[in-house]
């Protein structure tokens, strides 16, 4: 008989070519999906084979180690992308940069204070910071909230822990901490400072600096990120907390990451920047060519700006858009979307208020088309309705 072939989901018509009108965009998690195809591309180049007797001690602490030539890779990777100075920097490996957001927290923080420092970011900012530094809470650090709330402060509260996200998620914006002085501390969360998101303005020189490679190879999965620090007590404080909480880190996940970076390193990193900067941009331009017909919806502020790594002015790219809706009666965004068949991230979540909703740019090219789609029909219905 004929075979029967079933479209996949979302996907109907004669040839399963055409999007069905009723299917829900789920655009709310970061998935970094969007540079698969980079990966099936060079998929015998980026492959590990491990035997099964291969690296099973605790231990492996020789100088060729897998793990000093990882970090010497890491360190190349930065000073040819100029994203970063690494030298004369202490380098710390985590279970994503998860992890390493939480051992930073306990390294800032003094063991001898007679108050625990306040841990603050300013709106709207990534949520995980509130979460895992509650679920951690101690007697060295205490959540406190928005970081405005201390700047006001006048009397000298002890010691703060600033979490700076640049460029920032939600909104692709670059960041600055808004404490300073003497026991004003910063996290710097990298995350998104790589070409694909965003244009390389200089190459930061901070105290403390997060990055991870679920938003730089899209390996999320993974759990793998890397922190460098200037200041020794804090490394060692840092080095400890990585000791207590996982003893050491897995062997085979870093020998994937230098397998994968190693790709990245041919010709200076142009493949796999110019093909996930290409998409992004793409993704970005035909998504505010949509949203600009629209008087409901509007869309985040982002210039082009001169990028030293592609040696040129490069447009906006941004991980996420984040959106507000416009309107007096549309008070939850997120559900004027969830009505549209749009599932995107609420600005509550990141504490920038209920006029406002995330969408995710990152997964799949599928999942990108479905929801341009989907908000083409919102935006088009409120034309058809003026
Ligand atoms: N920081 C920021 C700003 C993020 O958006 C994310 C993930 N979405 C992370 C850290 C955590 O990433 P991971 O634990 O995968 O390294």
């Amino acid at each position: 008989g004929v075979p029967v072939c079933e479209c996949k989901s979302c996907y109907g018509g004669k040839d399963c070519s055409e999007i069905l009108p009723d299917c829900l965009a789920d655009a709310d998690s970061g998935d970094p999906l969007f540079l698969e195809p980079f990966w099936k591309q060079h998929a015998a180049s980026s492959a590990v084979v491990v035997a099964g007797w291969h690296r099973m001690s605790y231990r492996f602490d020789d100088k060729s180690s897998i793990a000093a030539e990882l970090e010497k890779c890491i360190r190349e990777l930065h000073a040819v992308i100029g994203n970063a100075k690494t030298d004369g920097r202490y380098m710390i490996f985590g279970v994503g940069s998860t992890q390493l957001l939480n051992g930073a927290i306990y390294a800032l923080s003094a063991e001898d204070s007679p108050s625990p420092a306040s841990v603050v970011a300013a709106f709207p900012f990534y949520p995980v910071y509130k979460s895992e530094t509650e679920f951690f809470d101690s007697v060295e650090f205490k959540w406190l909230g928005d970081a405005s709330l201390l700047k006001n402060r006048s009397d000298s509260s002890g010691t703060s822990i600033e979490f700076v996200t640049s460029p920032n998620n939600p909104d692709g914006k670059f960041r600055k901490p808004v404490l300073t002085g003497p026991s004003a501390k910063t996290i710097y969360d990298h995350a998104y400072y790589w070409p694909h998101f965003s244009a390389i303005t200089s190459a930061a020189d901070e105290d403390l600096m997060i990055f991870t490679l679920s938003k730089l190879t899209g390996h999320a999965g993974s759990r793998f990120g890397w922190a460098f620090i200037k200041d020794e007590n804090v490394y060692t404080r840092m080095q400890r907390y990585m000791t207590m909480s996982t003893l050491a880190q897995s062997h085979d996940i870093q020998l994937r990451t230098l397998k994968l970076l190693k790709v990245v390193l041919k010709e200076r990193g142009r493949k796999l920047f110019e093909f996930g900067y290409k998409t992004m941009r793409e993704r970005w331009e035909r998504l505010s060519k949509s949203f600009s017909s629209s008087k409901r919806f509007s869309l985040q502020k982002l210039e082009p700006q001169y990028c030293t790594y592609f040696k040129n002015v490069t447009g906006p790219s941004p991980a996420y858009a984040w959106i507000k809706c416009e309107r007096e009666e549309d008070q939850d965004c997120t559900a004027v979307f969830q009505t549209a068949n749009i599932i995107g991230r609420p600005g509550i979540a990141f504490f920038g208020g209920s006029r406002y909703v995330r969408l995710s740019l990152i997964k799949s090219q599928d999942d990108f088309e479905l929801l341009l789609q989907q908000i083409n029909a919102l935006i088009s219905k409120e034309s058809a309705a003026a």
